[in-house]
């Protein structure tokens, strides 16, 4: 069956919403949901409709929520398609065997043991991203194995698991030391006494370590994230195995429990939401979710609080800005660059190649949030937030205009600030590259629609060939390095050697995922 091009396009969809030329997939949110969607292994897909150039809409299909890649899977079911009760079947077989080996509990259960075992007992497959206990050794007699595992490594399973590679479902990228910290200590100076972090194991595991290390931050956290590894390392009451694109608790009522319990004590006080979702999933049913996150937590409010948000940073590229501001009125975007380890582009300005595109979107008043002087930010007090060095403030625009960290001038045509690279074009009558062509389709970046970079070099990597090369390469060394730091005072037989191997034979967790 020729199932509609790849899942990539409701990317190149979103972003080039209103583009001319551009086709795609776009997720529809039908207004009576009067017929449940299908599920597959990750809970209710959603439909999907193709567009191409300004055409009739064609026939809607269902399709996975999580998963834009065919290979991790391959649900399709046309909208209008009926299915025979044989198929009904052997798909909800099919749904069954994808779901976790283990039961949440087991992964529990499995922890405690193994943290009772002396030191020298503790071990991890790093094939099978597993904790291995005594009676599992042999099963994985072949595979590259650590030994000697600690409780400081326990405690920070993100540096102990591969981070997932998967371009286009489940890319993770985790925060580079100086974003994690400057995050955990903004939570703590804000006040918070609970996070609930959305698909930020990083973040998670940094705030659980503080908490442990010193009495006065005592912040506690729950980790929702589709990466089941994690459930290793968690009990049951701070990891819970979720899908964001369509607010599925793999684990069910019990795990839904454990959510609204964490968003609701205290009636509510003291807890924010945190959220990093992968950079190519859509911006529409990410809102839906944290919607739906949001009213489990005013649930618990107090009559004369319904006027109240829950605080909310979500973590997302800026271009994304208009996108998310459309879903959520009260965000505005912060001038802070967000780094990531694992990512050759996404780092702060003089250690990577470029400054990172990731914003922090919020709806706490960006005056009570301090951007680290010492970074080059600086507070300007007539926009009142702190802004990046270079960002200047305009007095035509009254406010500090630059999205991107690069000082932005002032075009009296087009009355506004632009990106410094353009310059008024008398033709288009407006602000663009200079070798921008002045008829048709704007020659930006085919993903996102931005002008001032190509779809190689586009911060959505799923479709970067040659930018995942560049990644992998930074990878290498950075794990590398890693490596050396957290293998220090254990064997160190499995550092280069097995490396590459290690790299190809990377397993999923389970089938499916
Ligand atoms: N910067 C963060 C990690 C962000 S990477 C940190 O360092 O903590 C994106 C995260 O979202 C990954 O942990 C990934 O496993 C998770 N994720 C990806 N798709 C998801 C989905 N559909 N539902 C829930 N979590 C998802
Ligand atoms: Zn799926
Ligand atoms: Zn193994
Ligand atoms: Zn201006
Ligand atoms: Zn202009």
């Amino acid at each position: 069956m020729a199932v509609p091009r790849g899942r990539l396009e409701p990317v190149e969809a979103e972003g080039n919403a209103g583009r001319q030329g551009s086709s795609g997939v776009e997720v529809v949110f039908p207004s009576d949901p009067a017929t449940p969607a299908p599920l597959c292994p990750h809970g209710p897909t959603l439909l999907f409709v193709k567009v191409n150039q300004g055409k009739e809409e064609t026939r809607r299909f269902y399709a996975c929520s999580a998963c834009r890649d065919r290979k991790d899977c391959n649900f399709f079911q046309w909208e209008d398609e009926k299915l025979s009760e044989a198929r009904l079947a052997a798909r909800e077989a099919h749904n069954r065997r994808c779901q976790p080996p283990l039961s949440r509990t087991q992964c529990v259960e499995r922890y405690l043991k193994f943290i009772e075992l002396p030191l020298s007992q503790r071990k991890f497959c790093q094939r099978c991203q597993q904790l291995l206990l005594p009676d599992d050794w042999e099963k994985h007699g072949e595979h590259p194995v650590v030994g000697d595992i600690s409780i400081t490594q326990l405690k920070r399973p993100s540096q102990l698991l591969y981070p997932l590679e998967n371009k286009k479902t489940n890319a993770q990228y985790l925060f580079a030391d100086r974003s994690c910290q400057f995050l955990v200590d903004l939570l703590s100076t804000l006040g918070f006494g609970r996070v609930l972090c959305v698909g930020t194991p990083r973040l998670h595991e940094l705030i659980r370590l503080k908490a442990s290390g010193d009495k006065k931050s005592n912040i506690k956290s729950l980790l929702l994230d589709i990466d089941f590894r994690y459930s290793q390392f968690y009990m049951e009451d701070s990891f819970c195995h979720y899908n964001m694109f369509n607010h599925h608790f793999f684990d069910g009522k019990a795990a839904l429990e454990v959510c609204r319990t964490f968003l609701q004590e205290d009636k509510g006080e003291g807890v924010i939401m945190v959220t990093d979702p992968p950079f190519g999933g859509l911006v529409e049913p990410l809102a839906i979710t944290f919607k739906k996150l949001i009213a489990m937590w005013k649930e618990g409010q107090s009559q004369d609080n319904s006027h109240k948000e829950l605080p909310i940073f979500w973590i997302f590229p800026y271009f994304f800005e208009s996108r998310i501001c459309q879903f959520f009125p009260s965000f505005c975007m912060l001038d802070y660059q967000v780094d990531y380890d694992n990512h050759a582009l996404y780092k702060h300005g003089k250690t990577g190649r470029k400054q990172s595109p990731v914003r922090i979107f919020t709806n706490i008043p960006p005056n009570k949030i301090i951007l680290p002087i010492e970074e080059g930010y600086r507070f300007c007090p007539l926009c009142q937030r702190y802004v990046s060095l270079e960002n200047q403030h305009c007095e035509h625009c009254n406010s500090c205009t630059s999205k991107d960290g690069r000082k932005w001038n002032h075009c009296f045509l087009c009355k506004k600030c632009v990106k410094p690279s353009w310059i008024h074009c008398s033709i288009c009558n407006h602000c663009a590259l200079p070798d921008h062509s002045c008829e048709g389709p704007k020659d930006g970046c085919f993903v996102c629609g931005e002008l001032d970079h190509k779809r190689s070099t586009c911060p959505n990597i799923s479709t970067s060939k040659k930018v995942n090369k560049a990644v992998r390469k930074q990878k290498q060394r950075k794990s590398n390095k890693m490596k050396m730091e957290t293998t220090k005072g254990q064997s160190m037989n499995h550092t280069s050697v097995t490396r590459k191997k290690k790299r190809k034979e990377r397993a999923h967790q389970y089938p499916c995922s």
